[in-house]
């Protein structure tokens, strides 16, 4: 039998993307091995958020230049643009460039060297039913934020019918998926562009009905996105779990306009204090850039203030790259010196990691609800409704169910209980 080997780096959308093009190699005949040596088909799917993503992946395809020739090379993934030809020249060696969820590329690849039959389905691929399965709703972004390369790379923004999103988390849960995780840069406007114009809140309601699914998660959330009826039905629907991804990027009003965020410190904090009057027990994650074009001290502290205040379950910190093509990079001077970036990530990283470790130690003797995701050093590990990560020891197989668990011990990252 072929086998294949897909390495990924990136967000959950990569993830999703990775798994759809191993159901798709698995439909013609292909089976996965970890070890490139063995794959007759390497894909990469690449990642360019930020400067060093991308030269984890140029340094992958580097490491890869003397791969057998009779195997096939494919990079997928954000560092695929319009100019094939520029990443041809630059990556002799890659066999075929394909854009993010363009299976059809791959396929037609793979067609022409005689390696898949013509008749494989590229679209609507299930992937592997896992406990936890990441369906995207919709892909690309029409927001253009000034630092994010994201929307040249994927594309405007076009939502998957509702109908077809239900149809498939429907076959999920019928091959064993308790949980879905739904994907999108912006969720909050999904539907836009869609007959009859269905909302975020409306695909909930309908996934809620479905038998056998257990838990629903939803990212990422814009906050000039969110809809009173999406918090609404976060309250309201029971699979709906409670947890909000929203990133803030940055506490000062000037560097949110330049970054052309489309809220202010104020509306944000307003947004957050109405979403936990409606699900009191949510849990907040969220994203930061620090170093921003022209990010003072000043400035940089009300950032800090919005972390101390908010007091989010997670923080993603990242220091501000520079992407050539995005508003910023055009207009905008990379002045904040990098030893500087890195002072900021590392205090807000010490600041966070006290207040998750605070929030996560107010858990230690209650009882929460875990969803078995796997197995990890003599351990069964899982996910509370919240996101949290807990781990605990039992003989009997648990995989896939939904456990209490009583918490024992707790740090920033994650949690240590006993079945109940
Ligand atoms: N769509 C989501 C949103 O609006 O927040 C996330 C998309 S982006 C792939 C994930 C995170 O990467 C962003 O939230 C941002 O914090 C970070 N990011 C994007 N571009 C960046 C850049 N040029 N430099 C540093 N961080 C960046
Ligand atoms: Fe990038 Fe902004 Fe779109 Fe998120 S919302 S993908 S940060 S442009």
């Amino acid at each position: 039998m072929p086998h294949y080997h897909i390495w990924t780096i990136g967000c959950q959308m990569n993830k999703a993307d990775s798994e759809s093009i191993a159901a798709f190699l698995e439909q013609c005949g292909y089976s996965s091995t970890s070890k490139i040596d063995n794959a007759d088909i390497v894909v990469l799917n690449s990642c360019v958020v930020r400067q060093s993503a991308e030269s984890k992946v140029a340094n992958k395809i580097d490491a890869l230049r003397r791969l057998d020739a009779d195997k096939v090379l494919a990079v997928t993934g954000c560092i695929v643009d319009a100019k094939v030809d520029g990443l041809q020249n630059r990556f002799p060696r890659v066999d075929v460039f394909f854009g993010p969820q363009d299976v059809g590329a791959l396929s037609a690849y793979l067609q022409g060297r005689g390696l898949v039959e013509s008749s494989a389905a590229t679209q609507n691929l299930i992937s592997k039913p896992k406990v936890s399965s990441l369906v995207n709703i919709m892909h690309g972004c029409n927001n253009f934020c000034s630092y994010c390369i994201v929307p040249y790379r994927r594309g405007r923004e076009v939502s998957r019918p509702l109908a077809d999103i239900v149809s498939e988390v429907q076959s999920l849960a019928e091959v064993g998926t308790k949980e879905v995780v739904l994907l999108g840069q912006n969720v909050d406007s999904y539907g836009r562009g869609l007959a009859g114009s269905p909302m975020l809140a409306d695909l909930l309601e309908e996934l809620n009905c479905i038998d056998g699914l257990a838990r629903i998660r939803f990212l990422t959330s814009h906050p000039k996105d969110m809809s009173e009826q999406l918090i609404a039905a976060m309250a309201r629907l029971d699979k709906v779990c409670e947890h909000l991804s929203l990133p803030f990027q940055a506490g000062d009003d000037g560097i949110l306009e330049a970054m052309r965020r489309g809220y202010t410190n104020e509306q944000y904090r307003h947004l957050v204090q109405r979403i936990r009057r409606s699900v009191p027990d949510v849990a907040l994650s969220t994203d930061v850039i620090v170093g921003f074009p022209g990010e003072s001290e000043e400035q940089y502290k009300k950032t800090c203030e919005m972390i101390e205040d908010m007091r989010f379950d997670t923080v993603h910190i990242a220091c501000y790259s520079p992407r050539a093509g995005t508003i910023a990079s055009r207009e905008l001077k990379d002045d904040v010196p990098a030893n500087e970036k890195i002072r900021r990530r590392k205090e807000l990283e010490a600041l966070q990691e006290r207040i998750a470790g605070e929030i996560n130690s107010e858990l230690k003797g209650r009882m929460v609800e875990v969803l078995v995701e796997g197995r990890k050093k003599g351990k069964w590990w899982g996910r509370t409704r919240t996101d949290k990560l807990v781990f605990f020891t039992d003989n009997v197989d648990r995989l896939g169910k939904l456990i209490d668990v009583r918490i024992e011990s707790a740090s920033a990252w994650s949690l240590q209980g006993e079945i109940a």
